[in-house]
């Protein structure tokens, strides 16, 4: 169960961003386990997201309990994001960030959020 305080869910919010990959540190300094993805943060719209596999680890948002596929987080704005595995019978669609996304409160400060990530870390499949 990964104990994070969610905030909000999005739909349809998440965009691939038209920068310049290259630009971005390949491994966010923060955490090494955090790799970049070609998202854009739709807060700032300043920095990609990174990301890191879980792959499975459940999380709770509102009372319910979502099946957790991919981690991200933007340093600028010191925040994770989800996005999740969706359950329908037998089938397993992992959905990607741009359709659906858990938000959570922002980290006010460096260590807060320094150690959020590192909480993280113990979860990370693959
Ligand atoms: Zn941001």
């Amino acid at each position: 169960m990964i104990d994070i305080s969610w905030k909000q869910s999005l739909q349809n919010a998440i965009k691939n961003t038209s920068k310049n990959l290259m630009q971005f540190d390949e491994v966010l300094s923060y955490s090494p386990a955090y790799y970049i993805s070609s998202y854009e943060c739709p807060i700032c719209y300043n920095s990609v997201l990174y990301k890191m596999r879980v792959r499975g680890a459940n999380t709770v948002f509102k009372g319910q309990t979502y099946s957790l596929f991919n981690l991200f987080t933007c340093p600028e704005c010191k925040v994770i994001y989800a996005s999740i595995t969706e359950t329908n019978l037998n089938n397993f669609t992992n959905l990607p960030l741009s359709s659906f996304a858990l938000l959570s409160e922002k980290y006010s400060t460096i260590r807060e959020y320094k150690n959020v990530l590192d909480y993280t870390v113990r979860f990370q499949q693959g």
